[in-house]
């Protein structure tokens, strides 16, 4: 498992530096949904537990709104080590939240093919992988009243630049 650990902390996740002082688990805004909160994960790696940290359901909830690397006092950045065990178990094919991964995936490709997020398509294609048709179907109508919501997608212009961005990135 050592590769695992130099690969984090190539990617800038200087776990061994944790002293365990919680606070980034304190201002987590989603800790309470989480089988384990940051501090737990990085104390994981710490202990060599890998393979509890791919499987955790955390990594997927993890919203990545940074609260919790702003505030470590030890420059350790629990909100990217979240994001590379992400994509790391995601390679693996371990998936402790498959809706998430869908919702993510979904997302990233309708972004590749327009530049833009079309909610209408997002939903539709969330829905119809994710096992649940009708999800929030009932609110379509008066969103469509409202005009929230765009039956026909439009490409943003410059959509090649953005495409050779994750041509790049996935290189
Ligand atoms: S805030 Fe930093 S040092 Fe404190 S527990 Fe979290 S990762 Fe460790
Ligand atoms: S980046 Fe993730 S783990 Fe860190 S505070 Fe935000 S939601 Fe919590």
């Amino acid at each position: 498992m050592n590769k695992f650990r130099n690969r984090i902390m190539e990617a800038g996740v200087d776990f061994p530096a944790c002293y365990q002082c919680g606070k980034c688990t304190a201002g987590c805004p989603v800790a309470f949904a989480m089988d384990y909160g940051p501090r737990q994960i990085v104390r994981f790696l710490q202990l060599g537990m890998w393979e509890e940290a791919f499987s955790s359901h955390s990594i997927w909830l993890c919203t990545a709104c940074d609260t919790c690397s702003t505030r470590c006092p030890r420059g350790v950045n629990p909100a990217q080590m979240m994001d590379w065990l992400r994509v790391e178990a995601g390679r693996q094919g371990i998936v402790a939240e498959p809706k998430v991964k869908i919702f993510n995936d979904t997302f990233l490709k309708l972004v590749e093919k327009y530049g833009r997020v079309p909610e209408v398509e997002l939903v539709i294609r969330y829905n119809l992988r994710s096992g649940q048709v009708f999800k929030d179907a009932r609110l379509g109508p008066a969103m469509l009243r409202r005009g929230k919501l765009h039956l026909i997608p439009r490409r943003i212009r410059g959509i090649g630049s953005l495409r050779q961005v994750f041509k790049r990135v996935k290189q």
